[in-house]
């Protein structure tokens, strides 16, 4: 039997050098730089490298070299002259011990800007600041169809911290994001979403009123539910009376008018790959939502179901009515067939009607929503483009692109 494996050095009283090295990038730069560092028996303490608009920049820490061997003063005189031979910046900066540790209370902010100011920039990082956060790391998510950075937040609460930003946010025009970090972000496993306004561009019962010449008195009923004068299940109802004695024949012309909205693809096939199981649930009708289910390969999709007699719309819906207690009802069934707690689920909407599912699920993200469901929602997106989700789960856009290479998609 071999030896137990000794405890990992802690490094706490270790005196440590910080190497960065700064310049033009190109290969052999790090083997470079370590193959230096070899010659005096250093350990590895941290590295982080990164490169931007094609210039490196390297930090190392490692340990100091231990009397008996050579000096730090040779060390720094050896890398300083191998930079120089490269053409690269060099600093060394002596001190003790590891990276002061990261502070408690950790966050993700995603901020997407259409585009990214330096003004809403220095704004936003004004706000961490001010709720008592510390930026420990920020990084490009993506580039198109905007311009997404994380910032890893520590030393503040997230709750705090989104309601600092969200003012900001709103007065900058951008989007920001902010969910707690951990392992709950890695684990989500189920993404429900609405589909009027969300994964399509319409509303449905618009696209059928047009069809049967009563769009006015269709927008009179969506417009005494705004006001509060009628519930969701009544305007459903006094909505599609309107449309009674339509020839079914209008389904194929309606689903046919449907808009996906841009990145709605993109999403459901970048969260399939993950293996994430995707549903949707709508107010609007099944006429619809299953031709999307049997398109996107979606694996959960609940709508009502407008009923057709003698090949007539009859005026009527049928089965149990999807209101907004419907589908935060739903986002459960839809958890439980699917084995996720609904921690690990994110749920999408635009909608009042929305606001229960987007509360029940482990994320909520209100997408282009009214300011009553932005403001009640955990997290919202109003850039036009779906797949923007996808960096709010931590999901870079090299990632999504780089899976489209290795595996086409199939854009229909
Ligand atoms: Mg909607």
């Amino acid at each position: 039997m071999s030896a137990p494996l000794a405890p990992p050095p802690t490094y706490a009283e270790t005196p440590t050098l910080l190497v960065k090295i700064f310049g033009k990038d190109r290969p052999g730069i790090t083997a470079g730089l370590f193959d230096t560092l070899a010659a005096f028996a250093v350990e590895v303490v941290d590295i982080e490298q990164l490169v931007t608009r094609g210039r490196i920049t390297l930090c190392a820490l490692v340990t100091a070299p231990t009397s008996g061997t050579a000096t730090e003063g040779e060390l720094r005189a050896t890398v300083h002259s191998w930079a120089e031979s490269m053409r690269l910046e060099a600093e060394i900066i002596s001190g003790t011990g590891d990276n002061r540790p990261r502070g408690t209370g950790r966050s993700h902010v995603t901020v997407l800007g259409h585009p990214l100011t330096a003004e809403s920039t220095a704004a936003i990082a004004a706000s961490i600041t001010s709720t008592g956060g510390n930026i420990d790391r920020i990084f490009r998510l993506a580039k198109y169809p905007v311009l997404a950075v994380e910032f890893d937040v520590s030393g503040t609460e997230t709750p705090a911290l989104r309601t600092s930003l969200a003012l900001q946010a709103a007065e900058h025009g951008v989007d920001v994001a902010v969910v707690a970090s951990g392992l709950q972000r890695r684990a989500q496993r189920l993404v429900v979403m609405d589909v009027d306004s969300t994964l399509i561009q319409d509303e449905v019962i618009e696209l059928f009123a047009a069809h049967a010449g009563c769009e006015e008195e269709v927008a009179e009923v969506t417009a005494r539910a705004m006001r509060g004068e009628l519930d969701f299940a009544q305007s459903l109802h006094a909505r599609v009376e309107l449309l009674a004695g339509l020839d079914a024949s209008v389904v194929d012309k309606v689903r046919k008018e449907v808009r996906l909205t841009p990145g709605a693809r993109t999403l459901v096939r970048t969260l399939k790959r993950l293996g994430f199981q995707v549903g949707v649930v709508s107010g609007g009708f099944t006429q619809v939502t299953d031709a999307l289910q049997d398109e996107l390969g979606l694996d959960f999709a609940s709508a009502n179901a407008l009923e057709i007699e003698n090949g007539k719309l009859t005026g009527r819906v049928t089965g149990e009515i999807v209101d907004r207690a419907g589908k935060a009802r739903l986002l459960r069934r839809f958890a439980q067939e699917a084995g996720v707690p609904l921690a690990q689920t994110v749920a999408i909407g635009d909608g009042a009607n929305d606001l229960d599912m987007l509360n029940t699920a482990g994320l909520g993200v209100a997408f282009n929503a009214k300011p009553v469901v932005r403001e009640a929602a955990h997290t919202a997106v109003n850039v036009p483009f779906l797949d923007t989700v996808l960096y709010l789960l931590g999901i870079t856009r090299e990632e999504v692109e780089a899976a489209d290479v290795e595996e086409p998609a199939v854009e229909g």
